[in-house]
């Protein structure tokens, strides 16, 4: 293992940059990006398991651990500097803000990979880790899908970012990948604090036998999805009652939601027809925050 410090330009008075692990012998061809978002932990944990069973790993891997250095220091989605998502800022700009400066060191970057991996965590959401397959103009690329196969994903969410709620995802590292060509995807996991260790370890097992399976035949055996938010209705302590990848019907009750200012009680029932793909765990919940997604079958065109 070996870890060396990529500096960035500092619009400011204090050091920037990123740091990137080798693991496995040979020059990477694939790179893994953690810490785009700096609250989401669990892609951190997983490399630690990587670590430990470096001499086994099918392929060598270049690893970003703090794709967004300022805003992993503090446990935060956003740089604090600057209060922006990373993640919605791609290209980025090399003489703009720190987050876009950010952005534009790390796209040039991954520029040298054949492939781009990013690990992000879902906090607030009982699921299964699922992939997402970015795409600028609605093709998805078939390598990417093959090689996420691998992962065995129930679910691969293709977003659109030709609507309003999904069109914040332009700037996003993986749609920018993908409109150049450049094979990417997305893998979610949950929360670190809800999984135990055995859990990280089948999670670090799969990541493994994803890399072991490219270039190998694969199985697409999972649901190439388009997402579907549901909201709070009201705020409250809200209590989910369905249990994760049934199929759903508008008007079903998924959970309950209590408000700890009048003690009233409001059903949350879901909108549309789908499959329960992630669920908001219990907590206490302001007006129009995301508690639940569906799954919806996606159509669209294949490279
Ligand atoms: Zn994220």
């Amino acid at each position: 293992m070996n870890i060396v410090f990529k500096p960035i330009s500092s619009p400011d008075s204090r050091p920037l940059g990123f740091h990137v692990m080798t693991l496995g012998k040979g020059v990477p061809k694939i790179c893994f990006v953690c810490g785009i978002h700096g609250d989401e932990i669990t892609p951190h944990y997983l490399i630690q398991k990587l670590c430990a069973v470096e001499e086994k790993l099918p392929v060598s891997l270049a690893i970003v651990l703090d794709a967004n250095p300022r805003a992993l220091a503090v446990q935060q989605r956003e740089t604090p500097d600057d209060k922006l998502d990373l993640n919605r800022v791609f290209p980025g700009n090399p003489e703009g803000n720190i987050t876009e400066r950010i952005a534009d060191a790390l796209y040039h970057y991954v520029q040298e990979f054949e492939l781009i991996i990013e690990l992000h965590t879902f906090e607030r959401m009982d699921m299964e880790a699922f992939c997402i397959i970015p795409t600028a103009d609605g093709t998805l690329n078939e390598r990417a899908l093959d090689i996420l196969a691998g992962f065995e994903p129930w679910y691969v969410w293709k977003p659109n970012i030709q609507t309003n709620s999904e069109g914040k995802y332009k700037g996003a590292l993986g749609t920018t990948l993908a409109g150049s060509g450049k094979p990417a995807f997305v893998i979610e996991f949950p929360s670190v604090r809800v999984l135990n260790d055995k859990e990280l370890d089948m999670y670090a097992e799969r990541l493994i036998r994803m890399l072991s399976g490219i270039g190998a035949p694969v199985q697409r055996n999972f649901h190439l999805i388009e997402r579907i938010e549901g909201k709070a209705p009201t705020a409250g302590l809200f209590t989910p009652c369905a249990r994760l990848h049934i199929e759903v019907k508008p008007g079903e009750c998924i959970g309950e939601l209590f408000s700890i200012e009048n003690g009233e009680r409001t059903e949350v029932c879901v909108s549309s027809a789908g499959i329960l793909f992630q669920i908001r765990h219990r907590g206490l919940v302001k007006k129009d925050e995301p508690l639940y997604a569906l799954g919806v079958p996606a159509g669209g065109a294949h490279e």
